[in-house]
């Protein structure tokens, strides 16, 4: 595929974004706009809908001074030292950073203030920053994850094109457990009905997580928002036309069947208990922040609450 890229500046580094219980931070930074991965599932297609020619895939924004930037933020008074997923709406380590080498700096300004981070990524390019990240978790929280949809290689090609192979990526975590102090786990999202939501798939997931000690693995199911339901179900007639009627039925709004749901997730629950993997991603980062709690910090957590 041919790229096109834009060179911008930011005038934020990080966006804050909505608190939930599942989300267990408040900022983000993506170092692009677009991502060339290629999901067919892209979730963040919708986010980018305001770009001028809808080519997500294909024409990458690159934010030239988003090192700056991010050193005013941190250098703020009003910055207060949360978490920054590095991620959300894009990979920062998709192929183009070989070239454009933002993330780097991105991590220095992260040491030198020591400020928490999580990487999640569908690439291994990150082992290039290897001792940047691994100096980074030395001093503060650092989670590194790895999105991880299929079990074969092959079918993660047909639905991540660009993204590197799933044993390309649980190589890279298992490098960041044993020789890093960051935290690392598995992400399977999403589980897309019929095809890497079947039981050998995600019991194949489970097992290397297992195996490699991977410390958490978390799931979710697909949801197909805005553009990301026309864009996947047009991959789906093409790749997968076996299914597409059914998937119609299961989107018919766009959220998953109740009742699939309820059958997924049971599936789900029995994997766990079978491998033995804990599902504790949002509990240890809450474990973390309050085992580094002030005194008077504690205090006020209890007042305000
Ligand atoms: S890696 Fe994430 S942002 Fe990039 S195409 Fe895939 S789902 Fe979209």
């Amino acid at each position: 595929m041919n790229n096109k890229f834009n060179f911008i500046t930011c005038k934020a580094a990080m966006n804050r974004i909505k608190y939930t219980e599942r989300i267990p931070y408040r900022y983000d930074l993506n170092a692009y706009r677009g991502c060339t991965h290629g999901c067919i599932y892209c979730f963040a297609i919708y986010t980018h809908s305001y770009l001028e020619n809808n080519n997500y895939f294909g024409e990458i924004y690159v934010k030239t001074n988003i090192a700056e930037a991010l050193e005013r933020q941190l250098c703020s008074k009003s910055w207060n030292g949360s978490i920054i997923n590095l991620g959300g709406v894009t990979d920062n380590y998709q192929p183009c950073e070989e070239t454009f080498r933002l993330m780097p700096d991105i991590l220095r300004l992260l040491i030198k203030h020591k400020n928490p981070a999580i990487i999640s990524t569908k690439s291994d390019l990150i082992l290039r920053d290897f001792d940047l990240v691994a100096e980074l978790a030395s001093i503060t929280y650092v989670n590194v994850a790895a999105t991880i949809t299929a079990s074969d290689d092959n079918l993660q090609r047909v639905i991540e094109p660009q993204g590197v192979s799933t044993t390309r990526r649980f190589a890279m975590l298992k490098e960041f457990r044993q020789h890093s102090n960051a935290s690392t786990g598995v992400h399977v999202m999403p589980m897309i009905p019929y095809i890497t939501d079947t039981y050998e798939n995600l019991d194949q997931i489970f097992a290397t997580t297992r195996e490699f000690d991977l410390g958490y693995l978390i799931t979710a199911s697909l949801n197909l928002r805005g553009q990301t339901r026309r864009v996947f179900m047009a991959y789906i007639r093409k790749l997968f036309p076996q299914y597409a009627a059914d998937l119609y039925n299961l989107y018919r709004d766009g959220h998953l069947d109740k009742e699939y749901k309820i059958q997924l997730y049971k599936k789900v629950s029995e994997l766990y208990k079978k491998h033995s993997v804990s599902a504790n991603y949002v509990t240890r980062l809450k474990r973390h922040f309050e085992e580094r709690r002030t005194p008077i910090e504690t205090l006020l957590m209890a007042y305000n609450s």
